[in-house]
């Protein structure tokens, strides 16, 4: 689950790393009284307003903007309040901004050399140790200095059943070149990320920039944040964070009912139980000439309201010409499956305009077919893989 950037420096302030302070505002009057509030607990007059969205570049975009003056904050927030900001990281198309951060201003009027840096903490599957990844170059795309440079971006790998070593956080103050006061301030900044990353349970804290200013204070000046879906369980308050506005539509009907979900670019739909005859399943659409649309693991209980549910949503994407179901019957039996595809068909009418190719195998396959074959309806039946395959192929043709 992605958060906002404002949700993001809450986390980060709970575990004591330094952040741009602000306040969030969903309209003008809002931002106002929050760029007055500001101005009272930190004493700067200057505020940037910037867009809440779940994607990076913002800036790039037109999405966040200095204001110099309450005018200025009234006049740019209702600019960018309601806008549609196309940023790298959108489609063209881009997206609503409903809410602004109205942040203090943290680049100081005449600071000759604030710094920007780069650091972010994720896991590294191939080593399976936590990631602390950070670059002199901050404020850049880091895609780009990864092509362009690569020899400017560091890595600090920390075993997760060990936590980040002291040594490990001096590490990042010096090769970012830091001395003296930066160099702690550093060094608390990166211990206090790295808490706040394991604390959170998050899958991905992306801080760029990281900003140093003049008098050697290091803020988070941004927040990329994603936490990891499988332990929100243990963080019931994190679930207020989430901004259903903010994901696919698809992916939020799917989560409602339960469905192990994930959108592909490609024309079969694909219904499956078990992640791993799902992956399966996936290969054989690619081997038959055809890509796979989606990933979609129904789980253990493939009744007719769930089969209806999971129908629903893959019809949900035009670009769908066929659906495979592709279901194993161990403990669900395939029986049972079957008539709940033939009510599910049955109880959708005309919803249903493409081939559906069941497979089903296992427990009474047989009887399975014999259901369906004999219903009446547009749907294919295979007990075999292959035969499934060779029938997607042909309906693609
Ligand atoms: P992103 O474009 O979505 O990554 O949004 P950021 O939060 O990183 O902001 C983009 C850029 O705005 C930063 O790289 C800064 O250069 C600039 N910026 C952010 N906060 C301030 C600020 O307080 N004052 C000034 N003058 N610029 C800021
Ligand atoms: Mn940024």
């Amino acid at each position: 689950m992605n958060v906002h950037e404002y949700q993001g420096k809450e986390i980060l302030a709970q575990y004591g790393v330094g952040i741009q302070r602000g306040v969030v505002a969903t309209t003008t009057h809002e931002a106002v009284a929050a760029a007055k509030q500001l101005t009272e607990e930190t004493g700067t007059g200057w505020h940037v307003i910037k867009a809440q969205v779940h994607a990076g570049g913002r800036g790039k975009g037109g999405g966040v903007k200095l204001a110099k003056s309450l005018d200025e904050v009234e006049r740019i927030s209702g600019e960018i309040i309601g806008m549609q900001l196309v940023t790298p990281q959108t489609t063209a198309e881009g997206k609503k901004v409903h809410q602004v951060l109205v942040a203090e201003d943290v680049y100081y009027p005449g600071d000759s050399e604030p710094k920007e840096f780069y650091i972010s903490v994720l896991l590294n599957r191939a080593s399976g140790k936590n990631m602390i990844m950070y670059s002199t170059e901050g404020g850049m795309d880091i895609e780009t200095v990864a092509e362009e440079t690569p020899e400017l971006i560091f890595t600090e790998e920390i075993d997760p059943t060990v936590g980040l070593l002291g040594f490990q956080a001096r590490n990042v103050a010096f090769n970012l070149g830091l001395s003296g006061a930066a160099f702690k301030g550093m060094v608390k900044f990166v211990a206090s990320l790295y808490k706040a990353y394991v604390g959170a349970d998050a899958a991905l804290f992306e801080i760029n920039p990281v900003l140093k200013t003049s008098d050697d204070k290091i803020i988070a000046v941004d927040a990329k944040v994603t936490l990891d879906d499988n332990a929100l369980f243990r963080h019931p308050d994190f679930e207020a964070m989430r901004d259903v506005r903010e994901e696919n539509p698809t992916d939020v009907a799917a989560r409602e009912v339960g469905l192990n979900y994930v959108a592909l670019e490609g024309n079969v739909g694909c219904m499956v139980n078990g992640a791993g005859l799902a992956m399966a399943t996936m290969d054989l659409i690619k081997q038959a000439g055809g890509e796979p649309a989606n990933f979609l693991d129904v789980g253990g209980t493939a009744d007719a309201a769930r089969v209806e549910a999971a129908f629903r949503i893959i019809l949900q994407d035009p670009s769908v010409k066929a659906i495979l179901v592709n279901i194993f019957g161990g403990i669900v039996r395939c029986d049972r499956v079957a008539q709940g595809i033939v009510d599910a068909y049955k109880n959708m009418g005309d919803a249903i305009q493409i081939p559906i190719i069941v497979r089903l195998q296992g427990t009474n396959a047989d009887i399975a077919k014999e259901l369906i074959d004999s219903s009446g309806l547009e749907v294919q039946s295979a007990i075999l893989f292959q035969e499934a395959a060779d029938k997607v192929q042909a309906v693609l043709a």
